[in-house]
């Protein structure tokens, strides 16, 4: 296949374009599509007699489909290892075993439909060779944007192990920003509560010292790099978000005072719902008791707090933190979290946008990703359904491309378009 000549056609019957822009569904659309990059979108006529007018003769006839956007995945971790046997087996990898796995994780999760994600701690710096490894073209996988390892104090929040880098004190923090940005980090992760994963924490404990996060947000901004923050409570959080943070992760214990500043402040929330809701995932990774209760038994609280962001405006944005592409009660972890999102108040179209445009605004790559309109790269995914109606509609993707090259099509299989 020549992917200069290639032309994406969900034309005909229920073939619908939903652009991601905020406008409804094109029917019988059609996305041309050159050079890794959307050349033009609108009814599937004029779209193709211009394509066909270039020379452009390759057809992916998804009629029936509705197309959309590649997800982005805010709170991904390749190399994740939670504490208990699941977890062991990947801390006891070598460098090279690890690289692999990574891999693996990183080829599942954009076959899965997922064609971004943000790294927000991986282990050893493997997320960086992986990273490379994709753009070179020897490994499949997402656009990464990483922040290297997350920044933790002595004994924080996911201490322990090569995903994260103990500092303490303000000039250990400012060395810690600048060796993530050396190693190629985009933003910077920082721990600045207590969470779910770690025994001698609870989830609201403060972690930081008010001079050591203002070492890491100075630092990274002065480099041009945005900072997220792993956070549970309230006030930690507010401080935080007063001091310049641009990202709350999790915000599991949030009142409605403070979701208000956040929105005032233009501060993005990744929500992870799942992380409080997920025993079956637990349970296959045989993670300890404590955490398991302290993850469910905050279920409830978390679920609040994200209601009372999204009815102050706060803009919320799709994350996992499960691996994006696993398999969990009947889709992936990435689909759930954004089913999860869209009931608890988003509802589709909103859901939509945290999934895609939002989190692209948020990395800065408008220009290049996040909808799908002339000049930006042909990520795009393909579903049976239609997910302005129903977030459910992700759980039907059998179609991906990304930068223009189809690297999954299930039609051969079941040929339902
Ligand atoms: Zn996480």
């Amino acid at each position: 296949m020549n992917p200069d000549l290639l032309l994406t056609n969900c034309a005909v019957v229920d073939g619908r374009v939903v652009d991601g822009t905020g406008t409804g569904p094109v029917p019988d659309g059609a996305v041309w599509v050159r050079s890794g990059r959307i050349a033009a979108v609108g009814p599937a006529e004029p779209v193709r007699a211009q394509a066909r007018a270039a020379g452009t003769t390759v057809e992916h006839d998804l009629a029936g489909a509705y197309l959309t956007p590649g997800l982005v995945n805010m709170h991904t971790h390749l190399s994740l290892s939670l504490p208990g046997e699941g977890g062991d087996g990947v801390r006891r990898m070598g460098p090279h075993e690890l690289a692999l796995y990574m891999a693996d994780g990183a080829r599942r999760t954009l076959l899965s439909g997922v064609t971004t994600v943000r790294c927000v701690a991986e282990k050893d710096h493997a997320d960086f060779a992986l990273r490379r490894a994709i753009e070179a073209g020897w490994a499949t996988g997402p656009r990464i944007y990483t922040a290297g390892q997350a920044l933790v104090c002595t004994g924080g929040h996911g201490h322990g192990s090569t995903e994260t880098l103990e500092c303490d004190g303000a000039d250990e923090f400012r060395r810690g920003v600048r060796s993530q940005v050396r190693a190629g980090a985009d933003l910077i992760k920082v721990m600045i509560s207590g969470g779910i994963a770690g025994e001698h924490e609870q989830i609201d404990t403060p972690q930081l010292q008010p001079d050591e996060l203002s070492a890491v947000l100075d630092t990274a901004h002065a480099w041009g790099r945005k900072v997220t923050a792993h956070a549970g409570p309230a006030g930690t959080i507010a401080d935080a978000v007063r001091r310049g943070l641009d990202c709350v992760e999790h915000g599991y214990q949030l009142t409605a005072p403070v979701a208000a500043e956040i929105a005032g402040h233009g501060t993005a929330l990744v929500p992870t719902l799942l992380v409080t809701r997920c025993k079956e995932f637990f349970d296959e990774l045989a993670v300890p008791d404590w955490m398991k209760n302290r993850s469910l038994s905050a279920g409830p609280r978390h679920l609040e707090s994200f209601g009372l962001a999204v009815a102050a405006g706060v803009e919320v944005l799709l994350g996992s933190d499960m691996p994006p592409f696993w398999q969990f009660e009947g889709t992936t972890a990435t689909v759930r979290e954004l089913e999860h999102m869209s009931e608890a108040g988003l509802g589709p179209a909103r859901a939509l946008y945290a999934g895609t445009l939002g989190p692209v605004r948020w990395l800065g790559a408008e220009p290049d990703l996040g909808t799908v309109e002339p000049g930006k790269y042909a990520d795009l995914i393909a579903m049976d359904g239609d997910p302005l109606a129903d977030t459910t509609a992700f759980r039907t993707i059998r179609w991906v491309m990304k930068q223009g090259r189809v690297v999954r099509d299930d039609r051969a299989d079941g040929a339902r378009w």
